[in-house]
C-alpha cells in the first residue's frame, strides 16, 4: 500500500490530504468558503433553521407549491400507488404510468409553442442540459453559448465535444457574426431564458429570428420561467408568444413546480434521439414515480386559476419591493421576475450584509464569485407567492436601514 492511500486516520501525513487542506485554507482566506445551513421545516417563507425561525427569501419556489397541501397529498397518494422507488432506469423497467402521463401533460402544456411536440422527463435540470447538449452536439456541431449561462449548460457543452463559442450577455449582433462564420452542419444556440443570478430575460424573439435565418436550433433553459411567466404559466415561450420548429425547450420541475426533476419538450424526433442516445437519460435510475404523480397536481395548479392567482400575487410583491426599497450605494438590478438581486460589490460586505439580515431574523443568501463575476457579490432576494406583503415590508425595512451603517465595510 502506498503512503498516500493511507488517510490521516492513523496519524500518518498524506500529501494528498495536505493538498486538499491547503486548497480549502486558500478558499477560506479569500472569503469564499461556503457553508450549508440545515432546515427542519418545509420550504416556506418561515423556515426553522439551526434551531430558530427565520423569514426566508432564498428559494426558487416561486409559486409556493413546494408545501402546497394538494401537492403534498398527491405525493402521498403516488407513494401508495407506485411505492417508494422506480427500481430501474427508464429503458429497463423504471418508466411508470406516472412518468408517461406527466410527459403527455407537459407536451400538451407546451404545445402552443412547439411543432409536433413530445416531452421527456429527467431526474434534474442539470442532467437534462448534459443530455441535450451531449446528444445533439458532437464534433460536427458548433455550440453558441450565452456568457452567463447556467453551469449545467457549460458542462453539457464540454461533454458534447462540440466547438463552443461564447457570445457576450444579450449580444445578438455578435451572435449573428459567429453564426454566419460557422460551417458546422449542426448549430446549437443555447441560453437561459431568465438569468438565474440577475433575473433579467434573454432576447428570445431576436435569438429565434437569428436561428431561423442561420438554420440553427434555439435551446431555451427556462428553469426560472416555467410556471412563472406567461398568462398560463407556460413560461418564457408564452411570455414572448414564440412558436417554431427550431425551438428546444427545457424546464425544471423543482423550482416553480415545487417538486423535483426537469423535462425537455421539442419535436418528436429530438425527443426520440434523446431516448436513444442521451447517456444522462439512459444510464440512471428513473425518479420515484410518486414525484411524477405529484407533478401532475403541480401542473394542474400552474395552468389553472390557482396558478394565475399566485402569479398575480408574486407580481404584486415584486412591484411592492420595487416601490419601497431605497438604496444608495448598493444597486438593484432591473428585473421584473421573482429574482431580485441587490449588487453589493465586495465579498466581505456581501457576507456582512447577509449576517446583519440574519441577526434580524431574515435569510437572504449572499452570492459570491465564481457563481457571479468578481466584484459583483450580491444578495439574491427571491420572492414567492407564499410570501405576504408584510414579509416583503419586513425585508425592505431591514435593507433600507442596513446599507448606510455598512459603508465602512465597502
Ligand atoms: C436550477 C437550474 C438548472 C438545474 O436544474 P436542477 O433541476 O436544479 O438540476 C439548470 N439551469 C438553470 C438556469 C437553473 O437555474
Amino acid at each position: 500500500m502506498s503512503v498516500t492511500s493511507i488517510a490521516a486516520i492513523n496519524g500518518i501525513t498524506s500529501p494528498l490530504l495536505e493538498r486538499l487542506q491547503d486548497q480549502l485554507g486558500a478558499l477560506g482566506a479569500a472569503g469564499l468558503r461556503r457553508q450549508r445551513r440545515t432546515t427542519d421545516s418545509p420550504c416556506a417563507p418561515c423556515v426553522q433553521v439551526d434551531g430558530r425561525a427565520v423569514l426566508a427569501f432564498c428559494s426558487n419556489d416561486y409559486l409556493g407549491l413546494a408545501n402546497h397541501p394538494e401537492v403534498v397529498e398527491a405525493l402521498r397518494e403516488g407513494a401508495g400507488l407506485y411505492g417508494a422507488g422506480s427500481g430501474a432506469s427508464h429503458l429497463i423497467s423504471g418508466h411508470s404510468r406516472a412518468h408517461a402521463l406527466l410527459e403527455d401533460r407537459l407536451a400538451e402544456f407546451l404545445a402552443p409553442h412547439l411543432v409536433l411536440p413530445r416531452a421527456l422527463t429527467f431526474s434534474t435540470g442539470y442532467m437534462a442540459n448534459l443530455a441535450l447538449l451531449a446528444a445533439l452536439g458532437g464534433t460536427d456541431a458548433d455550440i453558441f453559448s450565452e456568457a452567463v449561462n447556467h453551469a449545467s449548460i457549460i458542462d453539457g457543452a464540454r461533454l458534447s465535444r462540440s466547438a463552443v463559442r461564447v457570445y457576450p450577455h444579450g449580444d445578438v449582433a455578435t451572435l449573428d457574426l459567429l453564426l454566419a462564420a460557422s460551417q458546422a452542419p449542426t448549430k446549437l444556440v443555447v441560453t437561459d431564458s431568465v438569468f438565474s443570478m440577475d433575473g433579467d430575460l434573454a432576447p428570445l424573439p431576436e435569438l429565434l429570428a437569428l436561428c431561423e435565418r442561420h438554420g440553427a436550433w434555439l435551446l431555451v433553459d427556462d428553469a426560472h420561467g416555467f410556471g412563472v411567466l406567461g398568462a398560463n404559466g407556460r413560461g418564457a415561450l408564452e411570455h414572448f408568444r414564440l412558436c417554431s420548429p427550431h425551438l428546444i425547450y427545457m424546464g425544471t420541475l423543482g423550482k416553480a413546480a415545487g417538486v423535483s426533476g426537469a423535462f425537455v419538450a421539442a419535436h418528436e424526433s429530438v425527443i426520440e434521439t434523446l431516448i436513444q442516445r442521451a447517456r444522462p437519460y439512459i444510464y440512471t435510475t428513473a425518479t420515484a414515480p410518486a414525484l411524477a404523480h405529484a407533478l401532475l397536481t403541480s401542473l394542474t395548479l400552474i395552468g389553472g386559476a390557482d396558478g394565475a392567482q399566485r402569479r398575480l400575487h408574486v407580481n404584486r410583491l415584486i412591484a411592492r419591493l420595487d416601490g419601497t426599497l431605497r438604496l444608495q450605494r448598493w444597486q438593484r438590478l432591473p428585473s421584473f421576475t421573482p429574482i431580485q438581486p441587490v449588487i453589493i460589490g465586495g465579498n466581505d460586505e456581501a457576507m456582512v450584509a447577509a449576517a446583519a439580515l440574519d441577526a434580524r431574523g431574515i435569510w437572504v443568501p449572499a452570492i459570491r464569485p465564481p457563481t457571479v463575476p468578481r466584484g459583483t457579490a450580491r444578495l439574491r432576494i427571491t420572492l414567492s407567492a407564499a410570501h405576504s406583503e408584510a414579509d416583503v415590508d419586513a425585508l425592505v425595512v431591514a435593507m433600507n436601514t442596513l446599507e448606510e451603517p455598512l459603508a465602512h465595510v465597502a
